[in-house]
């Protein structure tokens, strides 16, 4: 049989050979005492990229949000997000049972909230109301779309936040995707927000873990944060060994899965899809259905038996996500996989 063509995601990947390599031959030590030195290699890598004052090693980065959350904020604040945001709505409400804090949701069209609105939602504490301690963005926005957020609004953000005395953290599960985007690096990207959580394992690529960077004190508090919800890895550096080289190696190629991205949408938007070809801003297509009228479920049902996965994200509506394992080479299966689906 053929290969499965994935793009269902970018978490999909397999770890390079040289990930596993790097992996089989880590230094270790006990990470939870501080003895790792490879884990404190990778955590030190990610700080000095993302120009912030230290780093640390996580598992996920459901886990680099709600650690970013906890060391933030107190039980009972009430903290801003995206409606949208996978903070808010795929963590297994993890703010409310783990964090303690109410979320407030605010609308955020392409990512960007209505400064007006963002600032009239800081509440201070009253006798009736809750403190809003905390201001959560997302880059790139919306999983199923891959949307890039420019560093000029993220900075408006923080000065409205440097304002009212509270903090800005970024969930940049995939800042390298929107970094690449706009040609500059991720320290420059993330100068204005306090804190930033990065996945290892969507386009770098590592089979697991997220770096959190911010400054030496958040830092050592979220240390503990991450240790009270079990997340403390003995000899965590076999696993942070294939992020240092997800980080030393990955980053350059991630340019080639935004053009594969782009050509594979304006394919198939030619053979009828709906595809806003703006909105194809990284490695996330978002593709309606209902100009073909056939439903996601359907359509990713008869895609699949074709050999071809892609993820159904609502009614009409279809994301393919591609990544290393995605080759140029592969487009054109793709496409005609597509035109067997839709009749043409
Ligand atoms: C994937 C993702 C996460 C969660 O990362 P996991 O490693 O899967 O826990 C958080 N935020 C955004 C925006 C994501 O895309």
């Amino acid at each position: 049989m053929e290969r499965i063509i994935d793009l269902r995601s970018d978490t999909v990947t397999h770890p390079t050979e040289r990930m596993r390599d790097a992996m089989r031959d880590a230094v270790v030590g006990d990470d939870i005492l501080g003895e790792d030195p490879t884990v404190k290699r990778l955590e030190a890598l990610g700080a000095e990229m993302f120009g912030k004052e230290a780093g640390l090693f996580l598992t996920s980065g459901t886990m680099s949000n709600q650690v970013a959350v906890l060391t933030f904020c107190n039980k009972g604040d009430q903290i801003i997000v995206h409606n949208r945001a996978h903070i808010y709505n795929l963590e297994v409400a993890g703010l409310a049972s783990v964090c303690g804090v109410q979320a407030r949701p605010i609308q955020a069209i392409n990512g960007m909230y209505d400064l007006k609105e963002l600032e009239k939602e800081i509440h201070t504490a009253q006798i009736q109301t809750a403190p809003t301690t905390l201001i959560c963005l997302e880059n790139t926005f919306d999983l199923n779309r891959g949307l890039v957020v420019k560093p000029d609004y993220i900075a408006e953000v923080k000065k409205i936040a440097d304002e009212h005395d509270i903090k800005v953290y970024m969930d940049g599960a995939r800042i390298f995707n929107a970094a690449v985007a706009l040609g500059i690096t991720v320290d420059k990207l993330n100068q204005s927000v306090d804190a930033v959580g990065v996945c290892l394992c969507k386009g770098l690529g590592s089979p697991f873990g997220s770096l959190l960077l911010g400054s030496k004190e958040f830092i050592a508090k979220a240390r503990r944060m991450k240790q009270m919800i079990g997340g403390g890895m003995r000899q965590g550096g076999i696993m942070a060994a294939a992020g240092i080289v997800g980080l030393e190696e990955m980053v350059d190629r991630i340019d080639e899965d935004h053009e594969n991205a782009k050509i594979l949408a304006s394919c198939l938007q030619k053979v009828g899809l709906g595809i806003d070809m703006e909105q194809v801003q990284t490695n996330v297509i978002h593709i309606d259905l209902k100009a073909v009228n056939i439903k996601a479920a359907e359509f990713c049902d008869n895609l699949l038996s074709l050999g071809i996965k892609a993820k159904p994200v609502g009614e009409f509506e279809v994301r393919m996500i591609t990544h290393k394992d995605f080759k140029t080479a592969e487009i054109n299966t793709v496409v005609s996989k597509v035109e067997q689906c839709i009749g043409n």
